[in-house]
């Protein structure tokens, strides 16, 4: 397709999406409220934005961010800390914090993401298993709903922690609503005292509560993604009961020490001003996935979830059936990134997943998928992981050269 006929080709997905939009507006509107209100009650001060040194005793601006993260996300206590490498290692300090020799680790949502895998299962790499946790796990049915007799089953062996994937992952799923997993929970809670533990990546924000909301104990996410705001540098969190979190904050730093100690010379600005932000950059996003959805449906692709369907998380699946073809739509997003426009990605050996995998990160904190990126592991059906979008208009343009490029396929 030419561009004039691209632009149209929008302009008709903006039109029949009207509904949405306004969804995720008020949704917005929401949750900035939420965020404003948090740092009212916790009465945020330029001085909260300053960094300390050394050990960072008393450090007012950590201890104020974890303060408004825990109110934020509906939490009795939050460790908001740059120094979570990432998402996976803030669950999995948190996993660490929680569990203890002969403990059992059961998942109710199918496989954790891939690189959780290790975390758990993998033999002398000081995984759990090497620290005698056991590791079960109960799959999704074929529609992906959970398989709640084989959950009543499984609970029969008394596990310590269930945990539960909010996001799709790499698996051919939507993302689980708030309700769903609501449910999920109060069954749960129903037959077991176990820890019920919510990895909540790219989750934040998308609806009006997170699952700490409907009875989740712990729920952890990571600040390159939904929540930062697209200015947090680095960094994650670990919300819920209080316990626990001092539990998790023993596991980061020392047992006994937790969220006592911990500087950060560069301060905490882009933290809270991050946090600000991240309401509307969700929603920037969500209404990105929802452009990308509709258009790549117009033009004969799959995606998940179908056109029309609100979205619980930030990504859009799209179903390329041929890898030449996904290849080439990361290759597209990266060509119109603000960073490293120039650059042509290729699959490669990621650490931490089995598959080659692509990424399109032209982002400016590396590797941030609240911004703009795709990232697809090369196998079968060959499906692109679109997300992000600090901005309309950057969503807008890629998706433009996107149809301009798949429009005629
Ligand atoms: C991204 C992600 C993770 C891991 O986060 P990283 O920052 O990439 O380590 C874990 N779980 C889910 C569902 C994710 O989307």
């Amino acid at each position: 397709m030419n561009e004039i006929q691209a632009i149209a080709l929008l302009k008709e997905c903006e039109r029949d999406n009207k509904a949405l939009f306004d969804e995720i507006d008020e949704t917005a509107l929401y949750n900035t409220e939420k965020v404003l209100a948090a740092f009212r009650e916790c009465r945020v001060a330029e001085r909260h934005l300053k960094g300390t040194t050394g050990y960072g005793y008393g450090d007012i601006g950590r201890e104020t961010l974890n303060k408004v993260f825990a109110m934020t996300l509906g939490a009795e206590d939050a460790i908001a800390s740059p120094y979570f490498a990432s998402g996976t290692h803030a669950l999995k300090v948190s996993l660490y914090g929680m569990l203890r020799p002969g403990d059992t680790l059961l998942s109710v949502t199918g496989a954790p993401y891939d690189t959780l895998m290790s975390v758990i299962t993998e033999k002398g790499i000081g995984s759990l298993a090497d620290y005698n946790v056991t590791y079960k796990q109960v799959d999704l049915t074929k529609d992906g709903d959970f398989d709640y007799p084989a959950i009543e089953k499984a609970l029969s062996c008394d596990p310590k922690i269930v945990f539960l994937t909010r996001s799709r992952g790499y698996s051919d799923r939507d993302a689980f609503s708030i309700e769903r997993l609501g449910k999920a929970i109060q069954y749960i809670k129903a037959r077991s005292r176990a820890i019920v533990f919510v990895d909540n990546c790219y989750g934040e924000f998308t609806e009006k509560s997170e699952p700490t909301a409907v009875g989740a104990d712990v729920i952890v996410g990571s600040f390159t993604k939904n929540i930062g705001g697209g200015l947090a540098p680095s960094g994650g969190y670990a919300a819920g009961r209080k316990d626990l979190v001092e539990q998790i904050a023993f596991s980061l730093t020392a047992p006994s020490l937790g969220t006592e100690i911990g500087s950060y010379a560069p301060g905490y600005q882009n933290f809270f001003q991050g946090l600000f932000l991240a309401p509307h950059v969700v929603a920037c996003a969500l209404k990105g996935s929802i452009l990308f959805g509709s258009a790549f449906d117009k033009m004969g692709y799959r995606t998940i979830p179908s056109p029309g369907k609100r979205c619980g998380d930030i990504i859009r699946s799209i179903v390329f059936e041929d890898p030449d073809k996904l290849i080439r739509f990361c290759q597209i997003i990266q060509s119109v990134s603000p960073i490293d426009a120039y650059v042509l990605p290729e699959p490669w050996d990621m650490p931490g997943y089995k598959e080659q995998v692509i990424m399109a990160a032209g982002t400016f904190v590396g590797g941030a998928s609240l911004e703009l990126t795709a990232d697809a592991p090369i196998k079968p059906p060959y499906i692109a992981y679109v997300q992000g979008g600090l901005t309309i208009e950057h969503i807008k343009l890629a998706l433009i050269k996107c149809i301009e490029e798949f429009g005629d396929q």
